[in-house]
């Protein structure tokens, strides 16, 4: 038998079942072995592992986490798909599947049952329509995950690991890296799916911290200031923060803090660090 990810192997299991594409999940199955290879090697999953996936489709990914992990458990929002995953998987000891959308599961509530003391890693080829919601989803709630490893949208992977200054530097990669390192594994191109999706994709490996890389007295003020320096690029941080209203300081009093933290006023808000915004937040916090 072929393993499900090659182009023989997921024919056969679309065949067997006369499965149809939904294209409103963003159903694009792996069917290339050295990228599944690679998933798994920069995952780094090994038996002591407890893994969850999102969005098993046909379980091209599964089938290698099932070898590989100590226990997988499978999120999949498709009720097509719930009897072939049954039928190929159910079998295994170490294998359980949630029929539900990702979004509305209670992650703390899983992760604690199905892993108590332990952290989990995450892996999945991401339904593309909505990888930002699920990556901050799995980081804002700071559940105990070593790492995030996904196949996304080769542009969403190249924002997510961008260096500040960068172009493709923005609001979510300075949140991403609040919580984890982001490394760039590979680029995938578009014939290894099928359906073949119009763009081309990367996997991205974030590594958690145990603790956020720095440390604010006021995080919802953090954030606001991110999304507030990122709203009107090319401007200064000056003339963006000030025109903000959520800020609630004067521009004499911004120029000031901005000059004591000693970013400046006339920097650019994509040019700052993880480390420089929460300098930012705590000087405006202490004016
Ligand atoms: N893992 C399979 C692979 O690599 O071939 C399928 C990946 S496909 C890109 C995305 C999968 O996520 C599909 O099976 C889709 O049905 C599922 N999906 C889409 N939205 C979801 C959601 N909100 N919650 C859980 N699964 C979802």
């Amino acid at each position: 038998m072929d393993k499900i990810a090659t182009s023989q192997g997921t024919i056969a299991v679309l065949n067997k079942y006369d499965f149809i594409f939904r294209k409103k999940f963003g159903q694009n199955f792996l069917i290339d072995p050295h990228v599944l290879n690679k998933i798994i090697d920069s995952a780094a999953i090994t038996k002591d592992d407890c893994v969850l996936e999102i969005g098993p489709g046909i379980g091209s990914v599964t089938e290698a986490l099932i070898e590989h992990a100590g226990k997988v458990i499978s999120v999949e929002i498709d009720n097509q798909l719930i009897p072939i995953l049954e039928e190929q998987f159910g079998q295994a000891q170490n294998f359980k599947l949630i029929h539900n959308d990702i979004l509305k599961v209670d992650l703390k509530e899983l992760v604690n049952q199905e892993s108590p003391g332990r952290k989990i890693k995450v892996v999945a080829n991401l339904p593309y329509y909505i990888t930002t919601p699920i990556i901050m989803a799995l980081l804002e709630h700071e559940l105990p995950i070593e790492s995030i490893t996904v196949m996304v949208q080769k542009e969403v992977a190249d924002r997510l690991a961008a260096k500040p200054g960068n172009k493709q530097y923005g609001a979510i990669t300075v949140s991403v890296n609040y919580y984890a390192k982001p490394y760039l594994v590979a680029n995938v191109p578009r014939n290894c799916f099928m359906p073949r999706p119009n763009v081309d994709s990367a996997v991205l490996k974030l590594s958690l911290y145990d603790e956020p890389v720095v440390k604010v007295k006021n995080k919802e003020q953090f954030f606001r200031i991110i999304r507030a320096a990122f709203s009107q690029r090319r401007k200064t941080l000056l003339n963006t923060l000030a025109a903000n209203g959520e800020l609630h300081l004067s521009k004499e009093a911004l120029k000031q803090v901005l000059d004591e933290s000693g970013i400046g006023s006339v920097t650019r808000g994509e040019t700052l660090s993880v480390e420089e915004f929460a300098k930012l937040s705590d000087c405006i916090d202490n004016f």
